[in-house]
């Protein structure tokens, strides 16, 4: 089958990944073999690219918001009838066993295994599942609509829950890509006021289009304080940026896998109750609750096709800021 290959970090600009001829992967014991119809693209796909994640597997097969059809299972797999239609997204898998496994914070587990990134992605024509670890796709998604749902989708969902927001709240997105363009959905759904701070102008249209009620510069200063923001951007300068704008009280949620250096803080600004939070994967728990939801909205994904060979491409333009809504590969038709 065709994969795209890293066999080492490098900037993207150089292209990287590799179109390779590599062997289909054979689904043992719980997995499942999906034939990847679509794979939409995330910033963590960069950040492992560009080895701000460490290495894990050389080489690796980006891609964890993978939809497709499964298409075989082994021996040990009963959950789900061969040709069910499915998403595999970021946690591949868990060990089940664990303080945070077992106090339902799979999120938080000791011993995950990560798709595209400690595993095999969906870059690629076939992709291995964790049978346990599979989310069927609700009809109403088409694979295109559906591949951005799996992180952007999901881990926005979970950003949400962390920042407290609450119904008729005052929120703010920072960063304006794949995950904020779903989550201003479900927050407008949960009747909060979404004010959206990106620097990139045609990212504050979108949100504009979207519902938000302002959009502005990463580090402007919205027209009224807010109960909670999320920082979807991988900037740490937009830390203290964001806790001026808050009320006292309010939450900040930070949705990336990695961010550069947050600057010293004038304590003044964490004072009076302010909280900041990381979001750090998400259960099983999210993203089934998320999906139920999506489809009850229904969420509209913006996305930019891309062939599979064009992986390269897709994450420069992630990269430039230059995607409206998401990028997805197109792998089977
Ligand atoms: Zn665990
Ligand atoms: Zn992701």
């Amino acid at each position: 089958m065709q994969a795209c290959i890293l066999r080492s970090p490098a900037r993207i600009e150089t292209n990287p990944l590799e179109l390779a001829e590599v062997p289909k992967p054979l689904p043992t014991g719980k997995q499942v073999l999906v034939r990847v119809s679509a794979c939409a693209v995330c910033r963590t796909d960069l950040h492992v690219i560009e080895g701000e994640l460490a290495p894990r597997k050389s080489p690796i097969t980006p891609g964890h918001q993978v939809v497709g059809i499964i298409e075989a299972a082994g021996e040990g797999a009963k959950l789900h009838p061969i040709g069910t239609r499915v998403g595999i997204a970021w946690l591949h898998s868990t060990d089940g066993a664990c303080e945070y496994c077992r106090a339902k914070k799979e999120n938080l587990c000791d011993h995950p295994t990560f798709t595209g990134y400690t595993v095999d992605g969906g870059y690629a024509e076939y992709a291995l599942a964790e049978e346990d670890f599979v989310y069927p796709i609700p009809h109403g998604f088409a694979d295109l609509h559906a591949a951005p749902l799996l992180c952007a989708g999901i881990i926005g969902f979970r950003s949400l829950r962390l920042s407290a927001i609450g119904r008729g709240g005052r929120l703010g997105l920072y960063g304006f890509g794949a995950a904020a363009h779903v989550a201003i959905q479900v927050a407008r759904y949960w009747g909060a006021e979404v004010y959206a701070c990106t620097r990139d102008e045609r990212h504050q249209k979108l949100a504009l289009e979207l519902g938000a009620v302002w959009a502005g510069g990463t580090i402007a200063e919205p027209p009224h304080k807010l109960d909670s923001a999320i920082i979807f951007a991988p900037a740490g300068e937009i830390v203290p940026a964001a806790l001026k704008a808050l009320k006292k009280g309010g939450t900040l949620a930070l949705g990336g896998i990695h961010m550069s250096e947050i600057p010293p803080l004038d304590y003044d600004l964490l004072y009076q109750e302010r909280i900041v939070r990381s979001v750090a994967n998400n259960t099983r728990e999210d993203g089934h609750d998320f999906l139920r939801i999506a489809a009850e909205i229904p969420i509209q994904t913006e996305y930019e096709v891309f062939p599979l060979s064009e992986a390269n491409r897709a994450l420069n333009a992630l990269k430039n800021d230059a995607i409206r809504g998401a990028a997805v590969l197109k792998v089977h038709g």
